[in-house]
């Protein structure tokens, strides 16, 4: 899992030990497990927010893990089009590449530690697939998709990609030195990541090397959300266990406490966990497939958009016909 790392983890900021004085670290209000299943053409994930109720994810809505996964030369899979209104796609690579197009005209290859922050909004057409290269050779994938809502003002905003390149992403050591933070939007002790969000939030993506202590600062107006990407850790004031498909909902308090176990499994030497908050939006939520709203009605109405070509039209393919041919059986008598 090697997303951005670096050689001398000593020269980082620091995260500042805590003041026990006014530190009140979170509970754990929950840790439930991520099934496996399928996204797209067959690629393999984990549904990390199975089984939690969407008002203790609020504003985050849906959050899985790609991979990890070997693939073969030939095997690589991605999405077919579709489209999607309301909220945001945030696509987080940490190994191989993943290739986006929209009906805009838009999108970009993102690779290695690089985030693609998409605001659907008002709606899109997108496909997100390995590039051919990948295809090809096969290997290493693993990535999230986290879609978060939008609040009912900002819906139809106009769509718009932010390229969240690895090199930007803020970098942070714990206190102990053993744990790598990487802020990919929001603040985290005093630093910035480079993702521009409509509501508050933070996300983080930290490395803990075996025995390592994590705990931060976290803003006590934003919920707190933990998930085990990979590895053996505990979580929470309690220091509740947790590993690899876990994800730990925790209560409130203005401190965020994770650590690695001293010992962990060959094939993840380290504790790997994406650490989510944002600030609830606390809006009713309509959601069926692509499409999140506020009412029942104004998902409807996005499915009719849809039908009718008002999300964007699928680009053509050089060399296939633009619009519809059909083709009948001639009439022999
Ligand atoms: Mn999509």
């Amino acid at each position: 899992m090697p997303a951005i790392t670096v050689d001398d983890i000593t020269v980082l900021p620091r995260i500042a030990a805590l003041d026990p004085a006014t530190a009140r670290e979170r509970p754990v209000a929950s840790i439930t497990n991520a099934p496996s299943g399928f996204e797209g053409e067959g690629f393999p994930v984990r549904r990390a927010f199975h089984g939690v109720d969407l008002g203790m994810l609020d504003p985050f809505i849906h959050l899985d893990q790609m991979g990890e996964v070997e693939y073969a030369p030939g095997e690589p899979k991605g999405t077919p089009w579709h489209p999607h209104r309301g909220f945001e796609t945030v696509t987080y690579i940490m190994d191989g590449t993943f290739e986006h197009s929209d009906s805009n005209g838009g999108g970009g290859v993102i690779t290695n530690g690089d985030t693609q922050w998409m605001t659907a909004g008002a709606g899109i057409l997108h496909i997100e697939k390995p590039p051919e290269s990948l295809l090809v050779s096969g290997g290493l994938f693993h990535g999230i998709q986290l879609w978060v809502n939008l609040p009912k003002a900002q819906k139809w905003s106009p769509p718009r990609y932010q390229d969240i390149r690895a090199g930007e992403v803020g970098l942070l050591a714990s206190a102990d030195g053993g744990a790598l933070v990487r802020v990919i939007a929001g603040e985290l002790a005093g630093h910035t990541g480079p993702g521009s969000t409509y509501t508050p939030m933070t996300l983080v993506h930290a490395t803990l090397s075996p025995g390592a202590e994590l705990a931060m600062p976290w803003r006590a107006d934003c919920n707190a959300l933990v998930y085990v990407l990979a590895g053996h850790g505990t979580v929470g004031a309690e220091r509740l266990p947790v590993q690899t498909g876990q994800l730990a909902v925790l209560g409130p308090g203005n401190v965020l406490r994770a650590a690695a176990r001293p010992h962990q499994e060959s094939r993840s030497p380290n504790l790997n966990i994406l650490v989510l908050g944002g600030r609830p939006i606390r809006e009713p939520v309509a959601w069926a497939g692509p499409f999140v709203m506020n009412t029942r009605d104004e998902v409807i109405q996005a499915f009719e958009d849809y039908q009718a070509g008002r999300l964007g039209s699928i680009p053509a393919v050089h060399g296939a016909p633009s619009t519809l041919t059909v083709s009948l059986p001639t009439d022999a008598t």
